[in-house]
Parts: C-alpha cells; sequence; structure tokens
C-alpha cells in the first residue's frame, strides 16, 4: 500500500495533524498501540486556556508551591530521585521560570491559542463535528486572600472583552458549590472548554469515514533508518513504509531513544474524577480552583475534576490515596453535595521545563517530523501545531524557513 504519511500515536496532536494533512490531500495512515480510548488526550479537563492562565515555568511557582506543599494542599508531587534526566528537567524548568520569558510566553501562547480556538470551530461548523465546543470563559476561583490581592492588581483596568472581576454574589451564580471561602473570582472571557473524549472520538470517526487508515492496538516498537532517513518502522509482526513519519507518542520516547533524539520532557501525571451532581450546583463554565491547580469542568451529561502533577512516577494506576486528596482539598471551597456513577482516571502530561512543544523535522532524518511535548496544554495547542507541521510538511520546508517552528518549537528555545 502507498502511503504519504504515517502518523505514530493518535492523541489530539497525531489526530489533528492527520486532519490537516487528510485536508491538504494527502494518504495517511495512523497507527496506535491501544484502541485511543485512554490515551491522555482523552480523560484530560478539555480547557482551551491560552489567555490570561500564564504558563506554568512562571516566576514564583517555586515559592508558591513550596507554600502550599506547607499546607498540605499542593497538587505538585516530586518524586523523590537521582534520575539524571528528571534532575536535568528540573534544573531548566527552574532556570526557565524567570520574567524575560514570562512575557514571550504569554504573547506565543495568546497566537497559536487563538488559532486553535478557530480552527475547533471550524471543525464543527464544517465538518459537522461536535464536541461541545463552550466558548463561555474560564473562571479563576482563588481561595487565598493573597493570590487573589496579587492577581487583581493585574487587572486594574478595564477591558470587557477580556476578563471581569466577579462579586461575592455572581461568584455563587457562576460556581452554586462554592462555600464561603472564595476570596475573589475573575471570569477570563477569552478562553473555552470542550469535552476531550468527543474530540477524539469524533475527530476518529470523521477521518475513518473519509478514507484515512487507522491501525489500533499496533505498537511500533522499531525504526529503520539509513544515512539520513527513516526507510520503515516496524511493530512486533510488520512493517510499515510511507514517504514521512510523524512521532506524536505523548509522553513516551521509546522511538525517539532508537534514534538517540533527546527530547527534554518529563511525564507529569494527573488525575481526573469524572461524576454526576445536582445539576443546581454544576458550574456555569470551566472554573479553576486556582490556589489548588483543581479544575472542575461541566459537560453536556457530567462533571469532571482534574488535578495533580506528579513528577518521577510512570505507575499509570489510579492511586487512592491522590484521588482521596483531589477530593479533601476541593471540599474544603465546597458546600457537601453527593457526587455519583464516578469515573477515576489517570495520565501523562509530556511536559517540557518550559511549556513550549517540541515540533519540527528531525534534523538528520529529514522525512521525521515531531509532535511531541505538547505538555499541560495539549488540547489548548493541538489544531494550531497541527496546522504548523502540516505547513512543514506540504511545503517541504526545513525547520529554519518555517517562522511558526523557530518561534514555538522548544527545539529552538536557546538555552533553557
Ligand atoms: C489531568 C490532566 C488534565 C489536563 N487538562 C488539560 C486541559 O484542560 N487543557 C489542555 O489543553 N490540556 C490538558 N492536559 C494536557 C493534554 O491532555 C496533553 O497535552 C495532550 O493530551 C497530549 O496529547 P498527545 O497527542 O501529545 O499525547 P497522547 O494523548 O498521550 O497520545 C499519544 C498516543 O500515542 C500512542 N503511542 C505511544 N507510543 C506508541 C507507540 N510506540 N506505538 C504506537 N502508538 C503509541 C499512545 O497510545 C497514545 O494514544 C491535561 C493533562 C492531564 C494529565
Amino acid at each position: 500500500m502507498n502511503r504519504d504519511i504515517i502518523v505514530i500515536g493518535a492523541g489530539i496532536m497525531g489526530l489533528t495533524a492527520a486532519y490537516e494533512l487528510h485536508k491538504s490531500g494527502k494518504k495517511v495512515t495512523v497507527i496506535d498501540e491501544g484502541n485511543i480510548t485512554d490515551c491522555t488526550s482523552f480523560g484530560n479537563a478539555g480547557l482551551l486556556s491560552a489567555f490570561d492562565k500564564g504558563p506554568l515555568s512562571n516566576p514564583g511557582v517555586v515559592l508558591d508551591t513550596l507554600k502550599l506543599m506547607f499546607k498540605g494542599e499542593s497538587p505538585v508531587i516530586l518524586h523523590p530521585t537521582l534520575d539524571k534526566k528528571i534532575i536535568s528537567w528540573l534544573w531548566k524548568f527552574i532556570n526557565s521560570a524567570n520574567p524575560q520569558r514570562l512575557k514571550r510566553t504569554i504573547a506565543l501562547f495568546e497566537k497559536y491559542g487563538q488559532i486553535t480556538i478557530d480552527k475547533y470551530k471550524k471543525m464543527q461548523e464544517e465538518d459537522g463535528l461536535d464536541f461541545d465546543f463552550q466558548h463561555k470563559g474560564m473562571l479563576s476561583l482563588f481561595t487565598n486572600q493573597e493570590t487573589y490581592n496579587k492577581k487583581i492588581k493585574q487587572y486594574s483596568y478595564e477591558d470587557e472583552t477580556r476578563f471581569k472581576i466577579l462579586t461575592k454574589s455572581e461568584i455563587k451564580d457562576y460556581v452554586p458549590c462554592s462555600n464561603e471561602k472564595a476570596k475573589g473570582a475573575i471570569l477570563f472571557k477569552k478562553n473555552a472548554h470542550l469535552d476531550p473524549k468527543k474530540v477524539i472520538t469524533q475527530l476518529k470517526e470523521y477521518l475513518e469515514n473519509n478514507g484515512v487508515e487507522f491501525i489500533l492496538n499496533e505498537k511500533i516498537t522499531d525504526i529503520q533508518f539509513s544515512e539520513d532517513k527513516i526507510e520503515y518502522v516496524k511493530s512486533a509482526t510488520k512493517t510499515y513504509e510511507a514517504n514521512t513519519y510523524i512521532m506524536s507518542t505523548g509522553y513516551q520516547t521509546l522511538l525517539a531513544d532508537k534514534l538517540n533524539k533527546e527530547l527534554i520532557m518529563t511525564p507529569a501525571k494527573g488525575y481526573s474524577i469524572t461524576f454526576n451532581m445536582p445539576k443546581e450546583y454544576e458550574p456555569l463554565t470551566s472554573t479553576l480552583f486556582a490556589d489548588l491547580f483543581i479544575i472542575m469542568s461541566p459537560r453536556k451529561d457530567d462533571v469532571r475534576l482534574t488535578s495533580k502533577l506528579e513528577i518521577g512516577s510512570t505507575n499509570p494506576a489510579v492511586v487512592k490515596k491522590q484521588i482521596d486528596s483531589i477530593k479533601e482539598n476541593f471540599k474544603k471551597y465546597t458546600i457537601p453535595f453527593e457526587m455519583s456513577n464516578e469515573k477515576l482516571w489517570a495520565g501523562f502530561r509530556p511536559l517540557t521545563p518550559n511549556d513550549m512543544p517540541l515540533i519540527g523535522r528531525d534534523e538528520k532524518y529529514k522525512n521525521l517530523i515531531y509532535g511531541m511535548g505538547l505538555g499541560w496544554l495539549g488540547m489548548t495547542f493541538g489544531p494550531s501545531l497541527a496546522m504548523i507541521l502540516n505547513d512543514l510538511i506540504i511545503n517541504d520546508l526545513e525547520n529554519k524557513d518555517c517562522d511558526d517552528i523557530l518561534l514555538f518549537s522548544g527545539f529552538y528555545q536557546g538555552k533553557y
């Protein structure tokens, strides 16, 4: 079979890349080791939050995290490790959390976050996909007076297209389950949310119906390469050949390791609890309990809580202690209500130290394109990154000739 493109990994990166390339007239095959119902792109919070949230590598983040650890409310879990890769990642993370980078990162987030929102809207309008896309803003709710005061200072001007500072009674309207401990809240109007499970299932269905080949439950275990290109990729029993290969394997670096390509990223485990609750207590829009790093997203049929950022673990199990800790922290700031039909999930963010994705052409194997390192904002940037990869492939560009790669790719960010 003649294939133009093989996409390895069918998370948001792989599927949106397949979507763009299919639209550009390429013959695309998508291969995944699973059946794409359990990848990170499936169980996340579904926030499209490129605006006013700021990057993870933020000045002050280390101190703030330490304070929360002291209070027993920290979402960050750092397992003690001597792993050189993790220590080097942490070092880069601490160094990239500086004011110089911050402004640049915020500008890039807004540029590519807006492209993504436009792309999701277009998928719904033009291709009839329906993934409960809601452009109602994201509420940041503060439970700590000090952080709220700090945040509010940044918003001492007026811009009603961008944000609204809520009164106490408006907070109760937006988040009826919040209790009197909420110190304040800001609605960031440019953000949106969607149901990630529906994005993945709808995209797959659309692509399959339009001739994109899917090979599921097939792990690619090896890559055969010559001097300057990939010849084919292999599973345990088969080989697959194409003109161009996209590596979009999320947090997993098995294939990059085969090529001796060091991708500076680390798996950062997170959890979600999906449940039903009394309708009258559901929030009006996605809500970030900012001091706890707990996100509450309302969806058509249920509500999802997501939290935790655990570094140094690759155990895929849902650990009860972490679920209990999310619930315990959440309950401190909400009124009692019953959570029914609970579904628990854990997944790994492919986290880079400076919030920049690892995208672009391999310097040596020119027919290999990376779509990696989407971090904690893969849903927020997936479609815009797919547009960039499509541009690179369709126009046969080198990285150095693609402005978007030079601007946004973690491969081109200097030392940090
Ligand atoms: C708790 C949590 C909450 C989050 N909330 C948000 C949010 O609100 N907004 C947001 O923008 N982002 C969020 N994220 C981040 C987002 O989910 C990720 O950035 C994104 O899903 C990564 O997508 P991906 O396509 O790179 O990887 P994945 O979704 O992990 O997909 C990679 C795929 O590659 C396959 N694969 C791997 N190796 C192989 C192989 N060798 N052969 C074949 N297939 C292979 C895997 O099976 C998998 O299906 C969250 C993440 C977590 C954990």
